[in-house]
């Protein structure tokens, strides 16, 4: 698995080093007055790049063969992407933060990993996957549910991304998955009602219903030791064989905390879709905010992006709806008895007291009421709440066969497309295992 993802990143860097001499070699050209229909291409897409690769590929890497030729056309696409991504985000139509030109990818520094897209790749029983020229893996989990979903055709198969995090690979499959999507909300989730969750540190989530959803059990023991190694790393001499151990720990300690907080997550969102009708949380400015240096709010707020993301394809699969509060709506500021504003309010004032009623209560638990009153006639002193929602009716997006990716990387993570699927859409949705 390491030589495949090794391929790619070849593949990457050597499609990498033609763009860019072909790049010089057009704007040598350009100087000594070749016409511009003249000048030397530059091999920018994916059917391109892929060409000159055949073409070289016996020259530049004669042991190509040795590896799936689905390793170096993932380099290569991942080059093309990053290709369009540049020149999407210069040209503008590509929103978000400016996207740079590709770089090299340097071994050890960049993030292992090659797909499968085509090829006998998939499960074998509960236990292994079958990798095209890698063969057998045996894998952490059992992949029961897929694997019964695949046997009875309920699902099908479109890719397989191979990745290495923190020194353990992980094989993620891609598959399209036919599931009926009820029209409404169920009773039970009618007598739950509308739901105000607001999300935190302290705790995983406090709900408008008085619920203080507590964070998974092993999290805080992980993030204390990861608190103690980060700053063991942050001490330790750069270049230094105790600084390269330090950090496979932090990378393996990193990974822990994020897996046991998407379970909690999991847990949460689940719950939440299936036992009321309609959700409250809040918007927030996921790119800028994942770049928090605070530790413990850069893991909330992964979470927060991630709970959203969730909720949003959960509630279509259940049948219950997902409200999104504006951006700006201040939840955490506003008395939800009377509508009066804190203008002062700071994270670390944990009780709301209002100047205005007299109100005094957990901040958190203040919020989620807020959030929960936008789904009525809206909240008292803030009567025109802007809210952006997946309701069905109106604003009715139907999208079929949409990809719901349940793996990502942090920081990459968009707010999930707010839309209702029709009954018996389909939605494609990744199964993630853990290979040895
Ligand atoms: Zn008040």
């Amino acid at each position: 698995m390491s030589r495949h993802a090794g391929a790619a990143r070849f593949a990457f860097n050597w499609g990498l080093s033609r763009v860019k001499a072909a790049v010089e070699q057009r704007a040598a050209e350009a100087s000594y007055g070749v016409p511009e229909a003249e000048r030397t291409p530059v091999p920018w897409t994916m059917p391109t790049l892929r060409r000159e690769w055949n073409r070289a590929k016996g020259d530049v890497a004669p042991w190509w063969s040795e590896c799936s030729k689905e390793a170096y056309s993932a380099g290569l696409d991942r080059l093309a992407r990053g290709l369009k991504a540049f020149s999407d985000s210069r040209t503008g139509r590509r929103k978000g933060r400016r996207v740079g030109f590709p770089r090299f990818k340097k071994r050890g520094r960049a993030r292992d990993g090659f797909r499968y897209t085509t090829g006998a790749y998939g499960p074998a029983g509960d236990r292994h996957v079958t990798l095209p020229r890698v063969g057998r893996v045996k894998v952490h989990e059992p992949m029961t549910a897929l694997t019964a979903r695949l046997a009875d055709g309920r699902a099908r198969l479109l890719g397989a991304t191979v990745s290495r995090t923190a020194g353990c690979w992980y094989v993620s499959f891609t598959v399209e998955v036919e599931r009926p999507v009820p029209a409404g909300p169920s009773r039970r989730q009618r007598r739950g009602d509308a739901v105000g969750v607001d999300l935190g540190v302290k705790h995983l989530a406090v709900l408008s219903t008085g619920e203080m959803v507590d964070n998974p059990k092993h999290l805080a023991a992980s993030l204390r030791k990861l608190r103690r190694v980060s700053r063991a790393y942050a001490r330790s001499k750069r270049g230094s064989a105790g600084r390269r151990q330090r950090a496979a720990r932090l990378a393996k300690i990193h990974a822990r905390v994020a897996n046991q907080r998407r379970d909690g997550l999991h847990k949460l969102t689940t719950r939440l879709a299936t036992s009321h009708d309609v959700i409250v949380i809040e918007d927030l400015n996921v790119a800028g905010m994942v770049r928090n240096r605070r530790l413990a709010r850069a893991v909330s707020d992964t979470g927060m992006a991630e709970v959203r993301r969730q909720l949003t394809y959960k509630t279509t699969w259940y049948g219950s709806r997902l409200v999104v509060a504006d951006r700006w709506y201040p939840s955490s500021r506003t008395c939800s008895a009377c509508g009066w504003r804190n203008p002062s309010l700071t994270l670390s004032d944990r009780t709301f007291v209002c100047k205005d009623c007299g109100l005094s209560m957990d901040r958190d638990l203040n919020a989620s009421y807020n959030l929960r009153a936008l789904t009525g006639a809206g909240v008292a002193g803030y009567p025109d709440v802007p809210v952006t929602s997946n309701a069905r009716g109106a604003d009715r997006k139907t999208h079929l066969g949409g990809q719901v990716a349940v793996k990502r990387e942090p920081g990459t993570a968009t707010a999930g497309q707010t839309g209702t699927l029709a009954p018996r859409g389909t939605t494609a949705e990744q199964v993630s295992a853990n290979a040895h």
